[in-house]
């Protein structure tokens, strides 16, 4: 199937061409480890992984590489100047920068799992490449595209870049206008980025390694272009990260590799919607509050909720979180499940290849195209309704359908249906029955008492047309 995606870089959809047959690199910018991960890097991360999932099942071989930040880049990223983010999540902690990095990339990977998406191939640590940093930062020393400012670090010459800023459409000149913040002035250029900070002298930093040019610690930058290239190659297919990296990081990050590698160094650019709060803004960390997936663990949410909701929405778009815009994804999960629960009790007949194929395409091919997950969420809901498929034909389908998606609607429509198929104790039949018949003889109050008794004992009864269902409660 045409693999199509709108890449940053040239403003278009395009056909997906891989540069070796087959197979994807993929490389995305991963988590800063000095907080909890917020709802808005966990929907960039269910995006990554949808991407993954969509090539997996066009049958390539994906190589996905997602950096872990752990050198603390600085709270004033446009200027280079500011916190340092680790040192400070360090000092609101109390522990060492070392033991955040591990504490919150350990949750983060929980949250990974719990949104059910797909570890990467490779997740390299910015620590541990700053060899290969030096040596990046050398060679665009050798080509002259570097200066130091004295007592502050070497900086990257943007003018000498001639398509510095290509990725946003923007000029060198037009990247500052409307700047939020004062720059600083000992640099060349506006857009000129630090790519070795030495430490400051009157501090001691936890973080901080020897260099030929002083101690002190790589720019931001610098550690997607060394790691993508020693796992990916000099060249590789798609990059990505939320939309806020494309004017900076990732521009810079193009600034320092082709001047070495040549023109294109990443085919496709990829860049995600910002998940907004309740005020309209960009959810941040740097916010202080923010909500993570511990606000939904606390609401007993299931995230596989999160999940879904953010898959009715389309990755170029922003998505405005609110809590009720969870329980309506809430319902049409539980609705889906319900139904391929009740594919469940009868799947005689053998699964019909023609029909399959036709819905496993109608179901992959908006996927395919640019990641229209709702439209294939839709196309869930059509092969529900097809009366001309049998129900050993649609569990299979479904079966698909979670290894694009990652949703799990098997997982939880086996539970639902397991529960559902358990034979209640005589008793509580027995109670079901009182309660029919005080019903029946509209004793509600003795209906009423007879239910709760039924619920105390994990037990839900529900009325059916020829009397009563018993369902173990989960
Ligand atoms: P960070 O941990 O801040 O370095 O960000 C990790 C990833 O989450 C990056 O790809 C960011 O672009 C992305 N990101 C940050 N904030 C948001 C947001 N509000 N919505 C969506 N993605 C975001
Ligand atoms: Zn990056």
């Amino acid at each position: 199937m045409q693999i199509r995606l709108y890449n940053t870089m040239t403003r278009k959809i395009e056909d997906f061409k891989p540069i070796t047959p087959n197979h994807v690199g993929f490389y995305s910018c991963g988590p800063t480890v000095y907080h909890y991960a917020h709802l808005g890097n966990l929907k960039t991360m269910v995006h990554n992984d949808i991407l993954k999932r969509m090539f997996l099942a066009n049958g390539f071989e994906v190589r996905h590489v997602m950096n872990i930040t752990d050198v603390g880049h600085l709270t004033n990223e446009e200027d280079d100047s500011g916190e340092d983010k680790m040192e400070k999540g360090a000092a609101r902690d109390n522990k060492s920068v070392w033991d955040i990095a591990q504490y919150y990339l350990d949750e983060f990977l929980r949250d990974m799992d719990a949104l059910n998406n797909m570890r990467p191939t490779d997740m390299p640590r910015a620590t541990d490449y700053i060899n290969e940093q030096i040596e990046l930062i050398q060679k665009l020393e050798k080509l002259g595209y570097t200066y130091e400012i004295p007592g502050d670090g070497i900086y990257y010459d943007t003018s000498k870049f001639a398509d510095y800023g290509a990725l946003t459409g923007g000029s060198l000149s037009g990247q500052r206008a409307g700047a939020r913040v004062e720059y600083n002035t000992a640099k060349k250029n506006p857009t000129d980025f630090a790519l070795w900070k030495y430490s400051p002298t009157d501090v001691k930093r936890q973080m901080e390694w020897d260099s030929p040019w002083g101690v002190g610690f790589p720019g931001w930058h610098t550690e997607c272009c060394v790691m993508s290239m020693k796992l990916l190659g000099e060249h590789f297919d798609v990059h990505t990260g939320g939309e806020d990296l494309s004017r900076v990081h990732h521009t810079n990050e193009i600034a320092q590799s082709e001047p070495i590698v040549g023109k294109p160094w990443v085919h496709y650019w990829v860049h995600f919607g910002f998940l907004l709060d309740k005020s309209g803004e960009k959810m941040a960390k740097s916010k202080g509050e923010f909500l993570g997936m511990n606000a939904l663990r606390e609401r007993n949410i299931d995230p596989i909720i999160y999940r879904y909701w953010v898959l009715l929405g389309h990755f170029q778009s922003q998505m405005a979180f609110s809590f009720d815009a969870l329980d309506a994804a809430a319902n049409g999960y539980k609705n889906i499940v319900r139904k391929i629960a009740d594919l469940m009790n009868d799947k005689s007949g053998n699964v019909d290849e023609d029909a399959y194929q036709k819905w496993h395409d109608k179901i992959l091919a908006p996927v395919s195209d640019n990641l229209k997950t709702a439209e294939s969420l839709v196309a869930v809901q059509d092969l529900l309704k097809d009366k001309t498929v049998n129900n050993a034909t649609k569990l299979a389908l479904f079966e698909f359908v979670d290894k694009l998606l990652g949703l799990q609607f098997m997982e939880r429509a086996t539970k639902l249906h397991e529960l559902e198929s358990v034979v209640a104790p005589v008793e509580i039949q027995q109670l079901a029955q009182q309660r029919l018949e005080a019903k029946k003889s509209r004793d509600f109050a003795t209906a009423d008492s007879l239910r709760n008794q039924i619920d105390a004992s994990g037990w839900t009864v529900m009325d059916t047309p020829d009397g009563f269902k018993l369902v173990k409660k989960q």
